[in-house]
């Protein structure tokens, strides 16, 4: 797949035992920047294999998503994926959008159809009515680059060394337990075949929490012909209120047990340790049966999401080091699937 392993880690760098990667959100306001550089310089210190920042439907916070992405590129080595979304956008307008990302060194794209605005009165979709689409005009929006590029040598007054353009990865979501709003139960593989189709390389899932929710999916996808790897998106609950935000917005199904230990549980410390433990075992499920990596829905905190992957066995205790490094790829660990 297109994801390319990098060519080394650093001598000392840690290596998780699958790849992994994170996602953040860009700060609603400028005032804690620095903590969240500083969660950015932890989750990259794990090494993952990127780290996606997501994107306000109808681009109400595209240029913050911009800054944290730039962020990333510059601070960091971890390959940076932006999140963007299509809703009520006109094709000039994202193709716009799409050639500042590009500009800007961004490589990889997560192409979102986005939901509809909270008032109900505003037009939801624009020309682009499916994220198969955005997935059509990241790749045209390349191809219409110019196949090299230009670096100065430095030292060496006008002189510029050539070299070919790295090609765009574009990622695309999926949904283990169907899209709220599916009227078929197939639908979310004929949506998602539609996006490989059109150029997808990679699939994140939302959240679920059960590893038969994603196992099944798998195996669903792959009969029907979807070859991309398909990556799992896990989200540490560390609270009542944000179980039920996140159900409310995924339309998952209420996990009992969780619900009914989070609920019982007087203190913020004991709520979050059963978070992380019910996440940690779901990740190890899945590491053991074969998913080819672990996405990590960071809510711009980086304890919680590294204390998951050490308690799931994923990175080592204290981050053990290796002195030669490993390559991450999101091909399947089993031929299960
Ligand atoms: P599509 O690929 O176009 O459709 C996906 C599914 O939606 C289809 O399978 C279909 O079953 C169903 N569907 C779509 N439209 C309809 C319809 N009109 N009627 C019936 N069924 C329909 N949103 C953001 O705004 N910003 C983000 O950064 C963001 N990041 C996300 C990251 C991940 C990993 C995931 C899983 C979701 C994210 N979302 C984000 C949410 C996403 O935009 C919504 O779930 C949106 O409703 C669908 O987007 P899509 O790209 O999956 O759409």
């Amino acid at each position: 797949m297109s994801f390319d392993a990098p060519p080394f880690a650093p001598a000392g760098a840690v290596v998780p035992r699958v790849p992994i990667s994170f996602e953040l959100y860009p700060p609603r306001t400028t005032a804690p920047i620095e903590a969240l550089h500083e969660t950015i310089q932890q989750l990259a210190s794990a090494a993952p294999r990127f780290i996606s920042v997501t994107y306000g439907a109808g681009g109400s916070v595209g240029g913050r998503s911009l800054d944290v992405l730039r962020y990333i590129r510059e601070h960091t080595s971890v390959e940076p994926l932006a999140h963007l979304t299509c809703v009520g956008n006109t094709y000039a307008g994202a193709s716009r959008l799409i050639r500042e990302f590009l500009d800007a060194g961004i490589l990889s794209f997560l192409a979102l159809r986005g939901d509809p605005p909270l008032d109900e009165s505003q037009p939801f979709l624009g020309d682009l009515e499916s994220s198969a689409q955005l997935v059509q005009l990241i790749d045209r929006a390349q191809a219409e680059r110019a196949p090299y590029q230009e670096r100065p040598i430095p030292g060496v007054p006008g002189a510029v060394q050539v070299t070919p353009r790295r090609k765009v990865n574009i990622a695309v979501a999926a949904y283990p337990n169907g899209h709220p709003r599916s009227t078929y139960r197939n639908q979310d593989i004929d949506a998602l075949l539609a996006k490989q189709a059109a150029g997808a390389t990679l699939a994140i899932t939302q959240l679920f929490f059960h590893p038969d929710d994603y196992f099944a999916f798998v195996e669903r996808a792959r009969r029907a012909g979807v070859t991309i790897p398909i990556l799992p998106g896990i989200m540490p609950i560390t609270s009542p209120a944000r179980l039920r935000r996140v159900l409310e917005l995924s339309g998952e199904e209420l996990p009992a047990e969780l619900s009914i230990d989070l609920e019982v549980e007087p203190t913020a410390e004991g709520r979050t340790e059963i978070g992380v433990a019910h996440a940690a075992e779901l990740v190890r499920e899945l590491v053991d049966g074969g998913a080819p990596g672990i996405h990590l829905y960071a809510f711009n905190q980086h304890r919680t999401v590294l204390d998951v992957l050490t308690a799931a066995g994923v990175l080592p205790e204290g981050g053990a080091t290796s002195p030669t490094g490993g390559a991450l790829q999101f091909a399947e660990t089993s031929g299960a699937h």
